[in-house]
């Protein structure tokens, strides 16, 4: 995989963290790249640095990443990227078993469970870390999202997905609806919650909105890599205006 953008820590007792985004050729849709930059730039504000790396199909996987960060594709973007992806699946599990951090975002948390059959008919194979199970519906769940959580407080992004997802009895949903559709059109449930990995349909990007998940994944990350983490102070004046007005438009 290429690194497609290194940035020195600017303090130099300070590391720096490697952070994979996987397929941002097909898997990158309503601004989810934003999610990476939302990551380097909080490690910035605090002094340390980052290596963006990226995998496209056909990529060496990586010996060493810190967090991991996939986003949302079309349909047809998961078909292109499906046989790739089962490539890579041991390294993903083991990771995700390890508890490597990772932030996945519609498509890719979607074949991040173990099969999407599209509206078309089509199944795609997912790799099977996380127990769910996708299906494409003739509807789409389109609008802005309201969800809370006991781990991240309230969580707002922008839904539009085909599929409908259902999680096994083993894994528990990332946040309660509030406001808009998250999984599926039937249960209020959002996103998924397993080891370090935090899953959502929340676009946006979702991490400029929910600096609490951003600060979960570099605190998880920077703890397993350096002991610890000094979060310092970040000023999210900017983030809780854009939440705020997100939560007050009609859907
Ligand atoms: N193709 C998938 C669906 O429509 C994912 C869409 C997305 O990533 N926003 O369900």
């Amino acid at each position: 995989s290429a690194a497609a953008l290194t940035e020195a820590p600017a303090d130099p007792q300070k590391g720096s963290l490697r952070i994979l985004q996987l397929y941002p050729r097909e898997m990158n849709i309503y601004g989810d790249y934003g999610n990476v930059l939302v990551l380097r730039q909080r490690l910035a504000w605090r002094g340390y640095g980052a290596e963006i790396l990226e995998h496209d199909a056909g990529d060496t996987f990586p010996d060493d990443v810190d967090i991991i960060v996939g986003g949302g594709g079309q349909d047809s973007g998961q078909e292109v990227i499906q046989e790739d992806l089962q490539s890579i699946a041991p390294r993903l599990r083991a990771l995700a078993e390890d508890g490597t951090p990772m932030l996945l975002i519609c498509g890719l948390y979607q074949l991040f469970g173990n099969t999407f059959r599209t509206y078309e008919g089509t199944v795609i194979p997912g790799i099977g870390v996380l127990d769910l199970e996708t299906r494409g519906g003739s509807e789409r769940l389109i609008g802005n999202v309201v969800a809370t959580s006991e781990e991240f407080g309230e969580i707002h992004g922008y839904e539009n997905h085909s599929g409908q997802t259902f999680l096994g009895g083993g894994l528990r949903p990332l946040a309660t609806v509030v406001k808009g559709a998250g999984n599926n059109a039937e249960e209020k449930h959002e996103g998924a919650r397993y080891r370090n990995i935090v899953a959502s349909y929340l676009h946006g990007s979702l991490l400029p909105k929910n600096p609490a998940i951003a600060d979960f994944l570099l605190r998880t990350a920077a703890e397993r890599k350096f002991g610890a983490f000094d979060d310092g102070s970040v000023d999210d004046s900017l983030a809780e205006l854009a939440r705020q007005h997100a939560g007050a438009r009609p859907r």
